[in-house]
């Protein structure tokens, strides 16, 4: 069987063609679309699809079945909620215009709940039949794998690993509520963070270093540049973004008794071992029972986990 797998995305639609062993044998990139409605992000996922395609070798009807991970609260098939792409707000049925335009099977999924699936499957958490994915990047993305399957929760809302109140009355999250792990450790609230720091008189590198890399916002390797220049500011951000980090895992395995949990995501990735580790160690005071040793291990699938995901998925509508 060969699935293609889509990880839509706010900057970059990533596309996969996965073969029977799960092993990527296509892929695919293209910029997602900054204006326009839905119909011009489909048209431009449907034609990633088909480079991937092309990419693998092979021809179209030799493709089982399409995944699209997706931003967004994903139900039957549509899609809402998604503020990073354009037309992705207002609710529309993703699944069926994909389908109609490849003319296969189409599975639509959450795109963090796909690169869970993924590091599952295929990735750091292979084994594990417990796990936390959790995915650090402009926002904190989080999947869960219970008994060894995807847990959605009641109404498809389960894993916002992003959004649990570690500090209560604290920091503003992007969400618009308080105190949330994504105040702390989003890149997103971090920036925020910066530009009010510079705003009230103090000084950080890191728009400097955004400027000098060409980037029009801080990215993760932005981040980890300022911190590797030794800029104070930006240390004391990575701490608090630790601490948060380490304060929602020891929570989340004091509820759920996990086996394992997967870092992962653009500032995780950036900021490799050492981050890990400082998260590690954080978060043993907070744990209620040891032993048994709870790991924490870096995601294994980088940017395609997603993709990836998307195209394991996709099998069950084969
Ligand atoms: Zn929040």
């Amino acid at each position: 069987m060969h699935t293609v797998g889509v990880d839509l995305g706010g900057t970059n639609i990533g596309t996969v063609v996965l073969d029977d062993d799960d092993e990527v044998i296509g892929y695919a990139k293209r910029k997602t679309p900054t204006r326009g409605d839905h119909n011009r992000v489909v048209d431009v996922i449907v034609g990633g699809v088909h480079d991937a395609i092309d990419d693998a070798g092979l021809s179209v009807k030799k493709i089982d079945a399409v995944g699209v991970g997706t931003p967004g609260v994903v139900v039957d098939g549509t899609v809402g909620d998604a503020s990073n792409v354009p037309g992705f707000q207002v609710r529309f049925s993703l699944g069926d215009l994909v389908s109609d335009l490849v003319d296969k099977p189409v599975r639509v999924v959450n795109d963090v709940t796909a690169g869970a699936v993924a590091e599952h499957r295929s990735g750091a958490g292979r084994g594990w039949n417990q796990v936390l994915c959790v995915f650090a990047g402009t926002g904190v993305g989080g999947g869960l794998i219970l008994d060894g399957r995807v847990f959605e929760g009641a109404h498809g809302g389960a894993g916002e690993f992003g959004h649990q109140v570690i500090r209560q009355g604290g920091a503003v999250c992007p969400c618009g509520r308080r105190g949330c792990v994504e105040a702390y450790a989003g890149r997103q609230a971090m920036t925020l963070a910066a530009e009010r720091h510079i705003a009230s008189g103090g000084s950080t590198v890191l728009f400097d270093v955004m400027k000098k890399k060409g980037k029009s916002r801080p990215t993760s390797g932005v981040f980890s540049d300022a911190l590797d220049l030794g800029d104070v500011f930006v240390a004391d951000l990575i701490d608090d973004c630790i601490s948060a980090l380490a304060a929602g895992i020891a929570t989340s395995v004091n509820l759920l008794d996990l086996e394992g949990v997967v870092l992962g995501g653009g500032l995780a990735d950036k900021l490799g071992k050492p981050f890990r580790a400082r998260v590690e160690a954080a978060m043993q005071p907070h744990l209620f029972f040891s032993p048994p040793k709870v790991e924490l291990v870096s995601a294994a699938l980088g940017d395609n986990g997603g993709a990836i995901g998307a195209a394991l998925l996709s099998r069950e509508v084969a």
